[in-house]
C-alpha cells in the first residue's frame, strides 16, 4: 500500500510542491534574517552616534566649565580669549543631534538647548562683566554658571544613560528576534530534509518502476503475449546466435516449424476463446518436451517454431519433430470440449541443406508445406522435392498466363440415356492447349489451381466458355444441356451464385440447362455455407449434381438437406461393375436411395457395351464414358448428336 502511494504521481506530485514551500520558506528565513540584521546594524549605529554625540557634548560643556575655571582663576583678560573660544562649543553637536537624533529625544533636546541658550548668555554676560572690571558681577554671574553647568551635565548623563538602556534593551529584543528565527530556521530546514528525503524515495521508486518496465517491454518485445513463449523476434536472436555458435564449434543446428492442423475450424466452431487456449495448450507441451538449451517460439497464428541447437544429425532431429508430434497427438480439453490435436512439422538443418538463417527459415517453411499437404506428419527438408514444388509454382505462374491467352480449351464428354442411346446433355472438361507440352490434361493443372486462388478465374474462364459453346450449338438449332465441374473453393465464395447468375442471363441461357458438378469434399468443408449456396443457385434454376458419388467420405444425410438433381456414380465402381458383385451391390443401393430421394443417376465411366446394358437393367437412368465417346472438341459434337440425337430434341425458333 505504502509503496503504492509512494509510486502514485499525487504523491510525487505533493512532495515536490511541499520541498518547494519548504525551501521558498527556508528562503525567506534567510532574507528576512538578512534584512532585520541590517536593520539592527542600523539602528544600534545610529543610537551610537546620538548617544556620542551626547557624551561630545559633555565634554564640550567641560571643555566650558575649564575654560571658565581658568579665566576666574587667572582673573586676567588673557584668560577671556580661551573662555571666549570655547562658548557655545556644544552648538554644532546639539544642531547634528536636532537633525539626526531620535523623534523621542525632539522634546528633550529643546529643553536641553534653552537651558544650553540660557547658560552660554550667562556666560556671555559673565564676559561682559570681566571686560568692565565688574568683579562682583562676575563672581556672581560665576555662581549661577557653575549652578547652569553642573545641571546641563545632569541633563546630558541621565540621557546618556537613557540611551544606553534603550541600546541594551533593544538588543535584548533583537537576541529574542534571533532566537525565534533560530528555531524556525532550524524547523524549516528539519522539514525540509524530511521532504528532501520523501523525494529522493519517490524518485527511487520511480526510477525502479522505469528499470521494471523497461525490463518488461524489453520481454514483451522478445515474447508472445498469448502464450508466453518466444516470438519471431527472439527466434531470429536464437537462430543467429546457435548458427553462430554451430560455425565455430562445428556443430549442426536444426530449425522445426509447426503448424496446427485444422486450427482454423477449431476457432470457427468453437470461438476464438477456444483457439487461444489451444494455443497455449500447445506452447505449453512444447515447452515440456525440450532441452532447456532448445527455444520454442509462437511465430503468429498457429504457427510455432523451435531451435534445437547442437542437434547430432537431421535423423535426430526428426526424431524430435516426431517425439514433438506425439506429445501433440493427445486431445487437449477446452473448457469441458475435448479436441483433437495434429499438425505438421517441417525440420531443416544447418549447415546441411541451409547455409545460412535466412535459407533455415525457408527451408523448414517448404518442409512444414510438404508435410501438410502430403499429410506426412514430420517432413524434413529436400532439394529436389523443393524444387519439383517449385517447378509446380511455375506452371501456377504460366498457367496465369494461359488464362489472359486462352490456352485452355474445352472437350465436351456426352451423356447418355440408358437403353434409348438418346443424348441427354454434354459434360464440359477443360484442357491446356501448352504451347511447348501439347494438350495437357486437367490432372496436370487443375490440383495446383484448386490450391490457389487461381481456380475462381479458372472457373469463370470455363463457365464463360462453355456458355460460349452453347451459343454456337444454339446458333446451330440445338439447345444442348451442359454440366460443369466446380471446385470446392469455388462453392464456397460469397459471389460464386451472383456470377454464375451473371453468366447466365449474358447469355441468355435457360438456367435449367445448366448443371453444376459439386464433390462432396465442399460438403464436407462447410456444409452449412454449401448448403446456402447451393440453395440459392438451385432457386436461379440451375441443376445441381454430386460427382464422383461414393468416393468422399461425407455423411449421406446431405442428401436429404441438399436440393440435388442428381448423382453421378464414381467410374471405380463403374469398371468393375461386370467383375465385381460388391460394385453391383453398391450401384444397386446407391440407385435405389437415388430414386427413393427423387434424384436422377449418371454412371461414369461405361467402358463397354456389356456394362451399359447391365446399368440399363439396373435402371441407371444415363450413362457416360469411352464406351459411348471421349471427350470431344465442341464443333465434333454437332457430328455426334447427328447420329445420337436429343432426347427431346429443343429447337430455336
Ligand atoms: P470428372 O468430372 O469426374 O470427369 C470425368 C473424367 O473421367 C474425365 O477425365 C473423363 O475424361 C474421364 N472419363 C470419362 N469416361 C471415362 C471412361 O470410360 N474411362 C475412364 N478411365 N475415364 C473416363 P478428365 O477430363 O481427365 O477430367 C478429370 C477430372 O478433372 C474431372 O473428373 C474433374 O473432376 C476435373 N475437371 C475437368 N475439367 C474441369 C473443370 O473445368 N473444372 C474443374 N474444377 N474440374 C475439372
Ligand atoms: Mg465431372
Ligand atoms: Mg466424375
Amino acid at each position: 500500500m505504502l509503496t503504492n502511494a509512494l509510486r502514485s504521481k499525487g504523491m510525487a506530485r505533493c512532495a515536490v510542491f511541499l520541498l518547494t514551500v519548504g525551501l521558498a520558506t527556508l528562503a525567506g528565513l534567510a532574507l528576512w534574517s538578512t534584512r532585520s540584521t541590517a536593520q539592527t546594524t542600523a539602528r544600534v549605529r545610529a543610537l551610537g552616534e546620538v548617544t556620542a554625540t551626547w557624551g561630545q557634548v559633555f565634554l564640550d560643556l567641560g571643555v566650558e566649565n575649564e575654560a571658565l575655571n581658568d579665566y576666574l582663576r587667572a582673573g586676567s583678560a588673557e584668560g577671556r580669549s580661551p573662555l571666549t573660544s570655547a562658548l557655545s562649543s556644544a552648538g554644532p553637536h546639539l544642531e547634528w543631534l536636532a537633525a539626526h537624533g531620535d523623534a523621542g529625544d525632539a522634546d528633550e533636546l529643546a529643553t536641553f538647548r534653552d537651558t544650553y541658550g540660557a547658560y552660554t548668555d550667562t556666560l556671555r554676560q559673565l564676559i561682559a562683566a570681566g571686560n568692565a572690571g565688574d568683579s562682583g558681577q562676575v563672581s556672581a554671574l560665576a555662581q549661577e554658571v557653575g549652578l547652569g553647568a553642573a545641571s546641563l551635565r545632569k541633563q546630558v548623563d541621565a540621557t546618556i544613560s537613557r540611551h544606553q538602556l534603550e541600546l541594551s534593551d533593544y538588543l535584548a529584543e533583537v537576541d529574542q528576534a534571533n532566537h525565534r528565527l533560530q528555531v524556525a530556521s532550524t524547523v524549516a530546514l528539519t522539514v525540509d530534509f524530511l521532504l528532501l528525503v520523501l523525494c529522493a524515495i519517490i524518485l527511487l521508486s520511480h526510477q525502479r518502476r522505469v528499470e521494471r518496465q523497461a525490463v518488461e517491454s524489453r520481454h514483451r518485445a522478445l515474447h508472445d503475449s498469448l502464450t508466453g513463449i518466444g516470438n519471431r523476434v527472439l527466434l531470429g536472436d536464437r537462430v543467429e546466435g546457435a548458427l553462430r555458435l554451430a560455425e565455430r564449434n562445428a556443430e549442426t543446428v536444426a530449425l522445426l516449424l509447426l503448424d496446427l492442423n485444422r486450427f482454423k475450424e477449431i476457432n470457427d466452431t468453437l470461438g476464438h476463446h477456444c483457439g487461444d487456449l489451444l494455443l497455449q495448450e500447445v506452447a505449453s507441451r512444447l515447452s515440456g518436451a525440450l532441452r532447456d538449451s532448445d527455444t520454442v517460439a509462437r511465430l503468429g497464428g498457429d504457427e510455432f517454431a523451435v531451435v534445437l541447437p547442437d542437434i547430432g544429425s537431421t535423423a535426430e532431429a526428426r526424431e524430435v519433430a516426431e517425439r514433438l508430434l506425439a506429445v501433440l497427438q493427445c486431445p487437449a480439453d477446452l473448457d469441458g470440449t475435448a479436441v483433437d490435436v495434429s499438425g505438421s512439422i517441417g525440420v531443416a538443418v544447418y549447415p546441411l541443406d541451409s547455409r545460412n538463417s535466412t535459407e533455415l527459415l525457408q527451408h523448414a517453411d517448404i518442409a512444414m508445406y510438404a508435410a501438410k499437404r502430403g499429410h506426412l506428419g514430420v517432413a524434413v527438408y529436400d532439394m529436389e522435392t523443393a524444387q519439383r514444388d517449385l517447378r509446380q509454382l511455375s506452371v501456377l505462374g504460366e498457367l496465369r498466363r494461359a488464362l489472359d491467352e486462352h490456352e485452355l480449351v474445352l472437350h465436351y464428354q456426352p451423356k447418355v440415356y440408358t437403353g434409348s442411346g438418346y443424348t441427354c446433355g454434354v459434360e464440359a472438361l477443360v484442357r491446356w492447349q501448352h504451347p511447348q507440352r501439347g494438350l495437357l490434361g486437367p490432372g496436370e493443372f487443375i490440383p495446383l489451381a484448386e490450391d490457389s486462388e487461381l481456380i475462381h478465374p479458372l472457373t469463370d474462364y470455363v463457365l464463360e466458355a462453355a456458355l460460349d459453346q452453347h451459343d454456337r450449338w444454339r446458333d446451330e438449332g440445338v439447345v444442348l444441356p451442359l454440366a460443369v465441374n466446380v471446385a470446392t473453393q469455388c462453392l464456397l465464395a460469397d459471389t460464386f451464385a451472383d456470377r454464375v447468375a451473371a453468366a447466365l442471363a449474358r447469355h441468355r441461357a435457360e438456367p435449367g440447362h445448366l448443371t453444376l458438378e459439386i464433390t462432396e469434399s465442399a460438403l464436407i468443408a462447410d456444409p452449412d455455407r454449401a448448403a446456402a449456396v447451393l440453395a440459392t443457385l438451385r432457386q436461379l434454376g440451375v441443376r445441381l449434381s454430386i460427382d464422383d458419388f461414393g468416393t468422399g467420405y461425407a455423411s449421406m444425410a446431405y442428401l436429404q438437406r441438399i436440393p440435388l438433381d442428381e448423382l453421378k456414380i464414381d467410374r471405380c465402381f463403374i469398371t468393375t461393375l461386370q467383375s465385381s458383385h460388391g460394385n453391383q451391390a453398391i450401384v444397386r443401393a446407391v440407385l435405389e436411395l437415388a430414386h427413393a430421394l427423387g434424384l436422377e443417376v449418371v454412371a461414369e465411366g461405361v467402358e463397354d457395351g456389356s456394362t451399359e446394358t447391365a446399368l440399363s437393367d439396373m435402371g441407371c437412368d444415363m450413362a457416360q464414358g469411352y464406351h459411348l465417346s471421349r471427350p470431344i472438341p465442341g464443333p465434333e459434337v454437332t457430328a455426334w448428336l447427328a447420329a445420337h440425337p436429343l432426347h427431346v430434341p429443343a429447337r430455336v425458333p
